[in-house]
């Protein structure tokens, strides 16, 4: 516990709000893990002892949660290593199987780096990728997707939540579009998957990518939806002993997939409490902000986002000094660092905004074990030293 006063004083130090980044294993999710890495150690893969028998039943268990939770059959899920290889999976699986019937895919400029990094390597092979822009709040435009499609083109592969924005795309509506036309939807749902309801038949997807450790499970650990009625076809990137059907060779982590179901079913039976609870303490947080500041942007839609995001740009401040002064809470900035150099969020970019409103953004992401007191020890904190470095550089 801090010792200085109100309401440091009831808040355990360092503070995580970065739950989009990843989250904390839960406790349920641990404990049926734990025998699966201790005595419980079998193969799935062998058949011929009942170490082996033990581990499969526990991969199929949590194989049902996982359906469950996203609307498809077991026989749909397909294990991974997290929803990179997941998307990488998806999008040049997909290019590699139909490449007779195209070489067109459709994608927004939003998507995580995983989704646009697949994307560039299929170009330099020679695909073409439309990438579609987002209005201001984060929303793609359903009429520059339908003018987007050509005979040509094989997938389209649109986010359900954005890992910075929180914004949710009308993936219906984008399914129905993609049935219409024959044309494959695949959805990188990895934000959305325990904290919004999904539906992969409802939303006619053929595609989902999923991870454990954005819903209190383990990392290291994620799957990919594949429809299979009709069939969707994907050549596979990893070979060796056609395990998952084929499309994904190697020893299945078992410890990991038994609390990837784990964390599906205790998030399906919480969703409605919990993203009530998150959306209130995520409003409690941006009331106070506003309250309080001017020069204060709220980064994408607020209707059509996650209960637990919220993305702030603080003027005339620089994200990167603000998260530094803010060393006891554990949040996101809009600026990446990569090879030594900061660029502005290629998100935040997307929506429009200006480099200095990109560099000035802070991601809040709230979830299950955070508590009230902890979202206004962060409110005072944020708001006491924006005031501060607005100050001091008058
Ligand atoms: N897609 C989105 C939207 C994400 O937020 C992340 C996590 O950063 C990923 C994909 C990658 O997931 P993983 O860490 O399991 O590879």
């Amino acid at each position: 516990m801090s010792s200085n006063g109100n309401p440091s004083a009831q808040v355990k130090l360092p503070i995580y709000l970065d739950n989009h980044a990843t989250t904390p294993l839960d406790p349920r999710v641990l404990e049926a893990m734990l025998p699966f890495l201790t005595s419980k150690f079998g193969n799935a893969a062998s058949n011929s002892h009942a170490f082996g028998w033990e581990a499969a039943a526990a991969v199929e268990t949590a194989r049902r949660q996982i359906a469950t939770a996203i609307g498809a059959s077991p026989q749909e899920i397909v294990f991974t290593s997290g929803a990179t290889e997941s998307d990488n999976l998806a999008i040049i699986g997909v290019a590699d199987a139909y490449r007779e019937r195209g070489d067109h895919i459709i994608t927004a400029v939003t998507e995580h780096k995983a989704i646009l990094d697949s994307c560039r390597h299929l170009e330099k092979r020679g695909c073409r990728i439309t990438y579609l822009h987002v209005s201001q709040d984060g929303l793609i435009d359903l009429d520059e997707l339908k003018a987007a499609f050509s005979g040509r083109t094989i997938l389209v592969s649109i986010m359900a939540a954005n890992n910075e924005t929180g914004v949710i795309q009308p993936i219906e509506e984008i399914g129905s579009l993609c049935r219409e036309r024959g044309v494959l939807f695949h959805s990188d749902a990895v934000q959305a998957l325990g904290k919004l309801p999904l539906d992969v038949r409802h939303a006619n997807l053929d595609l989902a990518s999923l991870t454990a450790h954005k819903l209190y499970g383990p990392k290291g650990c994620g799957a990919l939806y594949v429809r299979n009625d009709p069939a969707v076809r994907l050549e596979p990137m990893i070979h060796g002993g056609g395990h998952e059907h084929g499309m994904r060779s190697g020893t299945l982590n078992v410890p990991g997939i038994v609390g990837f179901g784990k964390a599906c079913e205790i998030a399906q039976k919480d969703m409605p409490e919990e993203s009530c609870r998150t959306a209130g303490l995520r409003n409690r947080l941006r009331d106070r902000l506003l309250a309080a500041l001017d020069q204060v942007v709220i980064n994408g839609s607020m209707e059509h986002r996650l209960p637990g995001n919220l993305n702030m740009s603080f003027l005339n401040v620089e994200g990167e000094t603000l998260l530094t002064g803010l060393h006891d809470v554990a949040l996101s900035s809009g600026s990446a660092c990569s090879s030594g150099k900061t660029h502005a969020s290629h998100v935040l970019k997307g929506l429009g905004l200006s480099d200095e409103a990109a560099g000035s953004a802070i991601r809040f992401g709230i979830g299950r074990f955070n508590a009230e007191a902890e979202i206004d020890y962060v409110a005072e904190r944020v708001i006491d030293l924006v005031k501060n470095l607005r100050e001091v550089s008058v």
